[in-house]
Protein backbone atom coordinates (compact mmCIF):
# COMPACT_ATOMS: atom_id res chain seq x y z
CA UNK A 1 0.00 0.00 0.00
CA UNK A 2 0.96 3.10 -1.20
CA UNK A 3 0.66 6.20 1.46
CA UNK A 4 1.13 9.55 -0.12
CA UNK A 5 0.52 13.02 2.25
CA UNK A 6 -1.07 15.49 -0.21
CA UNK A 7 -1.49 18.17 2.05
CA UNK A 8 0.43 18.36 5.31
CA UNK A 9 -0.22 21.96 6.42
CA UNK A 10 -2.79 23.60 9.15
CA UNK A 11 -5.67 26.03 9.14
CA UNK A 12 -3.14 28.59 8.90
CA UNK A 13 -2.47 29.21 5.26
CA UNK A 14 0.90 28.43 4.10
CA UNK A 15 2.50 28.90 0.52
CA UNK A 16 4.06 25.93 0.81
CA UNK A 17 1.78 23.23 2.58
CA UNK A 18 -1.85 22.42 1.07
CA UNK A 19 -4.43 21.70 3.95
CA UNK A 20 -4.94 18.15 5.51
CA UNK A 21 -5.48 15.33 2.98
CA UNK A 22 -3.33 11.94 2.58
CA UNK A 23 -3.89 9.90 -0.19
CA UNK A 24 -3.94 5.84 -0.39
CA UNK A 25 -3.24 3.71 -3.15
CA UNK A 26 -3.92 -0.28 -2.95
CA UNK A 27 -4.36 -2.82 -5.92
CA UNK A 28 -6.65 -1.01 -8.57
CA UNK A 29 -7.62 1.31 -5.47
CA UNK A 30 -7.41 4.84 -4.46
CA UNK A 31 -8.97 6.40 -1.21
CA UNK A 32 -8.51 10.07 -0.53
CA UNK A 33 -8.86 10.60 3.15
CA UNK A 34 -9.75 14.47 4.01
CA UNK A 35 -9.88 17.28 1.60
CA UNK A 36 -8.15 20.56 3.04
CA UNK A 37 -7.22 23.70 0.64
CA UNK A 38 -6.13 22.82 -2.51
CA UNK A 39 -6.44 18.83 -2.49
CA UNK A 40 -6.80 18.76 -6.13
CA UNK A 41 -3.73 20.59 -7.29
CA UNK A 42 -1.83 17.94 -4.95
CA UNK A 43 -4.12 14.48 -6.25
CA UNK A 44 -3.07 15.72 -9.81
CA UNK A 45 0.36 15.90 -8.34
CA UNK A 46 0.37 12.45 -7.59
CA UNK A 47 -1.15 11.43 -10.62
CA UNK A 48 -4.84 10.98 -9.75
CA UNK A 49 -7.81 12.81 -11.02
CA UNK A 50 -11.03 12.95 -9.04
CA UNK A 51 -12.90 10.64 -11.49
CA UNK A 52 -10.29 8.00 -10.18
CA UNK A 53 -11.23 7.75 -6.91
CA UNK A 54 -12.30 4.81 -5.26
CA UNK A 55 -13.92 6.57 -2.34
CA UNK A 56 -13.81 9.99 -0.04
CA UNK A 57 -12.67 9.62 3.71
CA UNK A 58 -13.59 11.94 6.48
CA UNK A 59 -12.10 12.10 10.01
CA UNK A 60 -13.64 15.11 11.08
CA UNK A 61 -15.88 17.57 9.89
CA UNK A 62 -13.38 20.86 11.15
CA UNK A 63 -12.68 23.01 7.96
CA UNK A 64 -8.99 22.11 7.57
CA UNK A 65 -9.99 18.63 6.48
CA UNK A 66 -13.06 19.49 4.45
CA UNK A 67 -12.40 22.73 2.50
CA UNK A 68 -12.11 21.64 -0.63
CA UNK A 69 -14.69 18.91 -1.11
CA UNK A 70 -16.17 20.70 -3.20
CA UNK A 71 -13.85 21.35 -5.75
CA UNK A 72 -13.46 17.24 -5.32
CA UNK A 73 -17.45 16.82 -5.83
CA UNK A 74 -17.18 19.02 -9.01
CA UNK A 75 -14.61 17.91 -10.77
CA UNK A 76 -15.48 14.29 -10.19
CA UNK A 77 -18.44 15.06 -12.11
CA UNK A 78 -17.65 17.39 -14.72
CA UNK A 79 -14.53 15.36 -15.44
CA UNK A 80 -16.48 11.92 -15.64
CA UNK A 81 -17.71 11.29 -19.20
CA UNK A 82 -20.74 8.84 -17.95
CA UNK A 83 -22.54 9.14 -14.10
CA UNK A 84 -19.65 8.11 -11.67
CA UNK A 85 -21.19 8.27 -8.15
CA UNK A 86 -18.65 9.28 -5.08
CA UNK A 87 -19.48 7.69 -1.92
CA UNK A 88 -18.15 10.00 0.69
CA UNK A 89 -17.55 8.32 4.34
CA UNK A 90 -17.38 10.41 7.26
CA UNK A 91 -18.93 10.83 11.21
CA UNK A 92 -22.34 11.58 11.97
CA UNK A 93 -23.24 15.12 10.43
CA UNK A 94 -21.54 14.50 7.03
CA UNK A 95 -24.69 14.29 5.21
CA UNK A 96 -25.47 17.76 6.78
CA UNK A 97 -22.34 19.05 5.32
CA UNK A 98 -22.47 17.56 1.67
CA UNK A 99 -26.13 18.85 1.59
CA UNK A 100 -24.58 22.03 2.32
CA UNK A 101 -21.83 21.75 -0.40
CA UNK A 102 -24.38 20.36 -2.83
CA UNK A 103 -26.66 23.92 -1.95
CA UNK A 104 -23.83 25.74 -2.93
CA UNK A 105 -22.56 24.69 -6.16
CA UNK A 106 -26.77 24.86 -6.81
CA UNK A 107 -26.07 27.45 -9.40
CA UNK A 108 -23.23 26.10 -11.27
CA UNK A 109 -24.67 22.83 -11.26
CA UNK A 110 -27.48 24.40 -13.33
CA UNK A 111 -25.18 26.61 -15.20
CA UNK A 112 -22.94 23.48 -16.42
CA UNK A 113 -26.24 21.52 -17.10
CA UNK A 114 -27.43 23.93 -19.11
CA UNK A 115 -24.49 24.46 -21.22
CA UNK A 116 -23.14 21.20 -21.75
CA UNK A 117 -25.78 18.91 -23.85
CA UNK A 118 -24.49 15.48 -22.43
CA UNK A 119 -24.20 16.58 -18.79
CA UNK A 120 -27.92 16.39 -17.97
CA UNK A 121 -28.00 15.11 -14.21
CA UNK A 122 -26.36 16.59 -11.10
CA UNK A 123 -23.46 15.43 -9.28
CA UNK A 124 -24.34 12.26 -7.51
CA UNK A 125 -23.02 11.89 -4.28
CA UNK A 126 -23.65 9.08 -1.61
CA UNK A 127 -22.83 9.94 2.37
CA UNK A 128 -22.44 6.94 4.59
CA UNK A 129 -22.43 8.35 8.29
CA UNK A 130 -20.06 5.89 9.86
CA UNK A 131 -19.33 5.35 13.50
CA UNK A 132 -16.87 3.22 16.06
CA UNK A 133 -17.36 -0.38 15.12
CA UNK A 134 -18.08 -0.29 11.95
CA UNK A 135 -16.65 -1.83 8.29
CA UNK A 136 -16.86 -1.40 4.87
CA UNK A 137 -15.58 -2.34 1.81
CA UNK A 138 -14.27 0.12 -0.85
CA UNK A 139 -12.65 -1.27 -4.29
CA UNK A 140 -9.77 -3.58 -2.83
CA UNK A 141 -10.11 -2.60 0.29
CA UNK A 142 -11.33 -3.37 3.67
CA UNK A 143 -11.69 -0.26 5.76
CA UNK A 144 -12.48 -0.16 9.82
CA UNK A 145 -13.84 2.81 11.52
CA UNK A 146 -12.54 3.37 15.55
CA UNK A 147 -13.90 6.34 17.59
CA UNK A 148 -11.29 9.12 18.53
CA UNK A 149 -10.92 11.87 21.09
CA UNK A 150 -10.62 15.27 19.21
CA UNK A 151 -13.43 17.11 22.02
CA UNK A 152 -14.84 19.52 21.77
CA UNK A 153 -15.49 18.05 18.22
CA UNK A 154 -16.97 15.20 18.40
CA UNK A 155 -17.91 12.48 16.74
CA UNK A 156 -14.78 11.94 15.12
CA UNK A 157 -13.47 9.16 13.93
CA UNK A 158 -9.91 6.91 12.45
CA UNK A 159 -9.96 4.43 9.60
CA UNK A 160 -7.88 1.28 9.40
CA UNK A 161 -7.38 0.25 5.66
CA UNK A 162 -6.44 -2.84 4.94
CA UNK A 163 -5.37 -5.10 1.54
CA UNK A 164 -3.75 -8.22 1.33
CA UNK A 165 -2.80 -8.17 4.48
CA UNK A 166 -1.58 -4.78 5.11
CA UNK A 167 -3.01 -2.17 6.96
CA UNK A 168 -2.86 1.48 7.14
CA UNK A 169 -4.21 3.54 10.03
CA UNK A 170 -5.50 7.23 9.01
CA UNK A 171 -5.42 8.65 12.57
CA UNK A 172 -6.86 12.31 12.05
CA UNK A 173 -6.58 14.90 14.78
CA UNK A 174 -7.06 14.36 18.10
CA UNK A 175 -4.87 13.11 21.34
CA UNK A 176 -4.31 9.53 22.03
CA UNK A 177 -7.33 7.25 23.37
CA UNK A 178 -7.97 3.23 23.93
CA UNK A 179 -10.02 3.07 20.51
CA UNK A 180 -7.42 4.63 18.42
CA UNK A 181 -4.85 2.44 20.05
CA UNK A 182 -6.88 -1.01 19.61
CA UNK A 183 -6.89 0.17 15.87
CA UNK A 184 -3.40 0.65 15.15
CA UNK A 185 -2.43 -2.51 16.52
CA UNK A 186 -0.07 -4.08 14.53
CA UNK A 187 -0.73 -1.54 11.63
CA UNK A 188 1.83 -1.55 9.30
CA UNK A 189 1.74 2.50 9.19
CA UNK A 190 -0.06 4.90 11.03
CA UNK A 191 -0.93 8.39 9.84
CA UNK A 192 -1.26 11.09 12.64
CA UNK A 193 -1.55 14.90 12.79
CA UNK A 194 0.86 16.17 15.41
CA UNK A 195 1.71 18.94 17.23
CA UNK A 196 4.64 20.59 18.38
CA UNK A 197 4.02 21.75 22.32
CA UNK A 198 7.08 23.08 23.31
CA UNK A 199 6.32 25.30 20.16
CA UNK A 200 3.18 26.18 20.85
CA UNK A 201 3.80 26.87 24.38
CA UNK A 202 5.56 29.81 23.57
CA UNK A 203 3.44 31.89 21.68
CA UNK A 204 1.52 34.25 24.00
CA UNK A 205 -1.66 34.03 22.01
CA UNK A 206 -5.08 32.56 23.59
CA UNK A 207 -6.38 30.93 20.63
CA UNK A 208 -3.53 28.96 19.50
CA UNK A 209 -2.85 27.54 23.02
CA UNK A 210 -6.44 26.09 22.92
CA UNK A 211 -5.28 23.54 20.40
CA UNK A 212 -2.84 21.81 22.90
CA UNK A 213 -5.78 20.11 24.07
CA UNK A 214 -6.99 18.10 21.00
CA UNK A 215 -4.27 17.48 18.85
CA UNK A 216 -1.27 14.86 19.61
CA UNK A 217 2.02 15.91 20.20
CA UNK A 218 4.94 14.24 18.38
CA UNK A 219 5.86 12.64 21.26
CA UNK A 220 2.52 11.01 21.97
CA UNK A 221 2.29 9.94 17.99
CA UNK A 222 5.53 8.07 18.79
CA UNK A 223 4.33 6.47 22.05
CA UNK A 224 1.18 4.96 20.46
CA UNK A 225 3.21 4.04 17.64
CA UNK A 226 5.18 2.38 19.90
CA UNK A 227 2.79 0.66 22.31
CA UNK A 228 0.65 -0.49 19.12
CA UNK A 229 3.40 -2.28 17.28
CA UNK A 230 2.92 -0.25 14.64
CA UNK A 231 6.21 -0.48 11.86
CA UNK A 232 6.26 2.85 10.13
CA UNK A 233 4.45 6.49 11.77
CA UNK A 234 3.59 9.16 9.32
CA UNK A 235 3.44 12.53 10.67
CA UNK A 236 1.37 14.67 9.16
CA UNK A 237 -0.41 18.57 9.61
CA UNK A 238 2.19 20.19 11.28
CA UNK A 239 1.39 22.58 14.27
CA UNK A 240 3.13 25.03 14.02
CA UNK A 241 4.23 24.56 10.17
CA UNK A 242 7.05 22.81 9.95
CA UNK A 243 10.17 24.86 7.84
CA UNK A 244 12.03 22.75 5.52
CA UNK A 245 14.80 21.88 6.83
CA UNK A 246 14.10 21.40 10.70
CA UNK A 247 12.44 17.31 9.73
CA UNK A 248 15.09 15.86 11.77
CA UNK A 249 14.20 18.07 14.67
CA UNK A 250 10.74 16.91 14.65
CA UNK A 251 11.70 13.18 13.50
CA UNK A 252 14.11 13.27 16.80
CA UNK A 253 11.53 13.94 18.86
CA UNK A 254 9.18 10.84 17.59
CA UNK A 255 12.23 8.87 17.62
CA UNK A 256 13.15 9.04 20.94
CA UNK A 257 9.53 7.36 21.58
CA UNK A 258 9.50 5.20 18.78
CA UNK A 259 11.97 2.78 17.05
CA UNK A 260 10.20 2.03 13.61
CA UNK A 261 10.21 4.39 10.42
CA UNK A 262 9.35 7.98 10.78
CA UNK A 263 8.24 9.84 7.73
CA UNK A 264 8.01 12.76 7.64
CA UNK A 265 8.35 15.43 5.03
CA UNK A 266 6.93 18.20 2.56
CA UNK A 267 3.46 17.93 0.81
CA UNK A 268 3.52 14.59 -1.98
CA UNK A 269 6.08 12.76 0.25
CA UNK A 270 5.03 9.31 0.13
CA UNK A 271 5.87 5.68 1.62
CA UNK A 272 5.17 2.08 0.32
CA UNK A 273 4.71 -0.54 3.35
CA UNK A 274 4.09 -3.99 3.45
ZN1 LIG B 1 -9.54 19.04 13.73
ZN1 LIG C 1 -6.94 19.72 11.49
Amino acid sequence: MEITLLGTGTPIPDPDRAGSSTLVRAGSSAVLADCGRGVLMRLTAAGVFPPMLSAVLLTHLHSDHITDLNDVITMRWVMSPLPNPLTIYGPPRTAEVVDGVLAMLAPDISYRIAHHDDLVEPPSVTVVEVQHGDEFVVGDLTVRVAATDHRPVEPTVAFRLEHDGVSVVLGGDGVPCDTLEELCAGAHAYVQTVLREDIVRTVPVQRFTDILDYHSTVEQAAQVAARAGVSTLVLTHYIPSLPTGNEEEWRALAAAHFSGEIVIGPDLTSVTVG
